[in-house]
């Protein structure tokens, strides 16, 4: 096998030039006003709407409402997640949801969806939405099925699988990050694990050192000069400030623990204390232990008035608990000598009601006011954080089922699909292998024709039906000018990693185009071009005569594709969806995506050129496309030649140039790897002693018959075309 380096000829000048058009591109699509269908959406879902408020908050969400009664929220998905879809831009939903986080209308505004543009009727694409009508909007909702017994399940869309998940994901996650900031939901509970439990049976005696030494008390000490700089700016930064010299004084001493664990609660109330405390609790309800000294008091006089303690409040994953009179007791007698002695002291019960999770982090806010006038006031808050030590905590191991659901929740989407995809992936993965020893073991192949002859056409058997008919995974030249926006567009990996077949192939082919140039894709991977190549085996079969152009006529054809990709990336500049649109120069949605399910013309358009293809191989793949001509323009830089020939080649012997049935061997015998689809016939002809001509001159030479009967592969001697 011989290698050889083939030169780099790469224009830096045009290179310039394309970057230059590129960073002309606008960016991604915003929010906007979509005219009456939003309006009309509202009407139609809530029909008693009397006014919308203006956008509020981070997420722009609109306020439905008749006589001052809320009945909903409206927004746009753009205005909280951008989540790219199969086209690589964001889709726009108008999402509506009840005051209870349900969602009530889900309504795609826009989206530059290829398959949807021009192929799969739109109504689908509503009809999919629409079933997101009654889901809450922290339910799992999985398209197609789910291990998870709690998910609601919704069908794809057929043939756009995709980006059926990708409104999935864009309407779940707004109308969730909605509901939440509106608080019309707490945190997601569908994969929530059981809170952490105090472990009642471990007691080891403790000094205070000991309790604030391992952080079973936490402590926050406040200066004055501290608390006047919190005030900084505010209305009330004259108010109560502290000299030069009281700027150290202590403000507050703070002191914060958790009391049901053995070692802190029965340390520091002492037993009988403790047993009483913990007799009182009920199921669910934590005792925490607040200790203050300095000139500020964290109980104040509030709770006294209203019942409320107004100056500590309790926060834990963003839920806020104040407490009551009704949840205070008295701590006066406590057991630790080495206690330093404290102003006030206090227990607080922490009620079930709140669901407090004692293993998580949570953290008490002192608030400090300062008055500013006879009624009016301003707080400054500061916090005391708090996480319980790990061995007074015992964590329920989750179930499978939690685990498994929680690892499904988390996933990000293009790996849910990696997931869902496994089996399809496995076999591409094997498939490919199997390509790449075929590549490997060409020659040893091309020495046995009828052994290549069929792997050859197993392998295209393959594309067509598995690559092709099962997983839709045809290339397109609208992957390419997606990829190169892109790049310019702000690149992000899971916009191509949606479909991981289209990735892998991607992948695949981008390798096998720097090592030996485009044909391996067009040859063994582009289902379109399988299609083509064994309708033209059948045909033949069927002695239906072969036309081919003379040379100079179909080289002059080559440049049609490259111009129809200019064109195509051209118009892409301008509009995306235009490109997309004119992309449909490419037969492939139609009889591949779509199996010749859409309207007349397009059925007609792929079908005539299969026809075509009957009498002359692959015109399709020769002039018209645009993949083909994107895939040759790097196959300059492949690093590899291991398309076998003689110095005879073309001068005198033009056999391979007559049996290259899409004529890629130039009339000098060069093979144009720019048009090679690497079929390997040439090759089978190169090895074979009683067909290559000047083999069989040196095996006569030698005078030697051939030792093995010939396996000629048969010459199809075509007249050129008129
Ligand atoms: S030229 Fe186009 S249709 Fe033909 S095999 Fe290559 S990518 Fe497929
Ligand atoms: S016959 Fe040879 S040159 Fe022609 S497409 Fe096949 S491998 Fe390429």
């Amino acid at each position: 096998m011989t290698l050889s380096f083939v030169p780099l000829h790469l224009s830096r000048f045009w290179l310039r030039g394309l970057l230059a058009l590129l960073l002309s591109f606008s960016s991604l699509a915003h929010a906007r006003d979509y005219g009456e269908i939003q309006q009309q959406r509202i009407h139609h879902v809530l029909n008693q709407t009397e006014t919308i408020s203006e956008p509020e908050g981070r997420f722009k969400v609109r306020t439905l409402s008749a006589a001052g009664k809320v009945l909903g929220y409206v927004f746009q998905s753009l205005d909280v997640v951008d989540i790219p879809a199969y086209s690589g831009k964001p889709i726009n939903v108008q999402v509506i949801l009840d005051p209870a986080g349900v969602i009530l209308d889900a309504y795609v505004l826009e989206h530059h969806e290829p398959i949807l543009l021009i192929g799969i009727a739109e109504e689908k694409l509503h009809g999919f939405s629409a079933r997101y009508s009654g889901i809450r909007v922290d339910q799992r909702v999985i398209v197609g099925h789910s291990s998870d017994p709690n998910a609601v399940t919704v069908d794809a869309i057929a043939g756009a699988t995709v980006t059926a998940m990708v409104v999935n994901e864009v309407i779940m996650r707004a109308a969730h990050d909605v509901a939440l900031s509106l608080g019309l939901v707490k945190g997601d509970s569908a994969v929530a694990v059981a809170p952490a439990r105090v472990r009642e049976d471990s007691y080891q005696a403790a000094d205070w050192n000991t309790l604030v030494g391992n952080g079973s008390v936490r402590r926050l000490h406040l200066t004055r000069g501290q608390v006047d700089d919190s005030f900084k700016g505010t209305e009330a930064e004259q108010v109560e400030v502290a000299s030069a010299g009281q700027r150290d004084d202590t403000f507050i001493d703070l002191y914060l623990t958790q009391l049901n664990p053995p070692s802190i609660g029965r340390n520091l109330l002492g037993e009988t204390q403790y047993r009483t405390l913990m007799a009182a609790l009920k199921p669910g309800e934590q005792a925490i232990a607040v200790m203050g000294s300095g000139r500020y008091s964290f109980k104040g006089s509030g709770y006294v008035r209203g019942g409320i303690f107004d100056r500590v409040v309790l926060r834990q994953f963003g839920d806020t608990i104040s407490f009551r009179d009704l949840d205070f007791q008295r701590l006066d007698d406590v057991a630790l000598d080495d206690m330093p002695a404290f102003d006030e002291m206090a227990i607080f019960i922490i009620r079930a009601s709140h669901r407090f999770d004692p293993g998580s982090p949570w953290s008490l806010e002192l608030l400090v006011r300062r008055q500013t006038g006879p009624v009016s006031g301003t707080f400054s808050s500061f916090e005391l954080a708090y996480q319980l030590p790990e061995a007074y905590l015992e964590r329920p191991l989750p179930s499978a089922a939690q685990l498994a659901a929680a690892e499904e929740a988390s996933r990000p989407l293009w790996l849910t699909l990696w997931y869902q995809k496994s089996v399809e992936i496995s076999v591409l993965g094997v498939a490919l292998l199997v390509l790449t020893g075929i590549l490997f073991f060409q020659d040893a192949l091309a020495r046995r024709p009828r052994l290549l002859h069929w792997v050859r056409r197993g392998y295209l058997l393959f594309t067509v039906v598995f690559l092709g008919g099962y997983g839709l995974a045809q290339l397109s030249v609208v992957n390419v000018l997606t990829f190169v926006h892109a790049l310019f567009e702000g690149f992000r990996w899971e916009l191509f990693l949606t479909d991981p077949l289209i990735f892998i192939l991607w992948v695949f082919t981008a390798a096998s185009i720097l090592l030996w140039g485009r044909g391996v894709f067009c040859g063994w991977l582009c289902p379109f071009g399988a299609l083509q190549e064994l309708g033209n085996e059948l045909a033949r079969r069927f002695k239906v005569p072969q036309y081919e152009l003379p040379f100079a006529v179909h080289e002059r054809l080559w440049a049609i594709k490259y111009i129809i990709l200019l064109a195509l990336f051209g118009v892409s500049l301008e509009s995306m969806a235009t490109a997309e649109r004119l992309a449909e120069v490419e037969p492939f949605k139609t009889a591949v995506t779509l199996r010749f399910d859409r309207q007349w013309w397009f059925v007609a358009y792929a079908a005539g050129l299969l026809l075509i293809n009957l009498f002359t191989r692959k015109v399709y793949c020769r002039y018209i496309c645009p993949l083909g001509a994107a895939l040759a323009m790097p196959t300059r830089l492949r690093l590899f030649d291991w398309l076998k020939r003689r110095k005879e080649c073309g001068n005198p012997c033009q056999l391979c140039a007559k049996e290259c049935e899409i004529q890629a061997i130039h009339p000098d015998g060069r093979i144009n790897a720019n048009e090679c689809h690497y079929c390997l016939d040439c090759q089978m002809t190169w090895h074979n002693e009683n067909k290559c001509p000047p083999l069989i001159n040196k095996r006569k030479k030698r005078g030697k018959a051939s030792t093995t009967d010939a396996q000629l592969i048969p010459v199809v001697q075509v007249p050129p075309a008129p």
